[in-house]
């Protein structure tokens, strides 16, 4: 059960910085995290300025 990043996200890059595996990269609308590679640690989470980040 991966962490998600929902719509709200606002693009500052905030998070990608803070993932100790590289999971999370700039998709298309907003920043997205590779289900497969995130570790559930929750770093990103508690880095976001909007909290769009969620477990899933
Ligand atoms: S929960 Fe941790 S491992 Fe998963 S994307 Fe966020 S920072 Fe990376
Ligand atoms: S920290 Fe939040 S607003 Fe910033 S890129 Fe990540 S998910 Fe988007």
């Amino acid at each position: 059960m991966a962490y998600v990043i929902g719509d709200s996200c606002i693009s500052c890059g905030s998070c990608a910085g803070q993932c100790p595996v590289s999971a999370i990269s700039q998709g298309d609308a907003h920043y997205e995290i590779d289900a497969n590679t995130c570790i559930d640690c929750g770093s990103c989470a508690a880095q976001c300025p909007v909290s769009a980040i969620s477990q899933g």
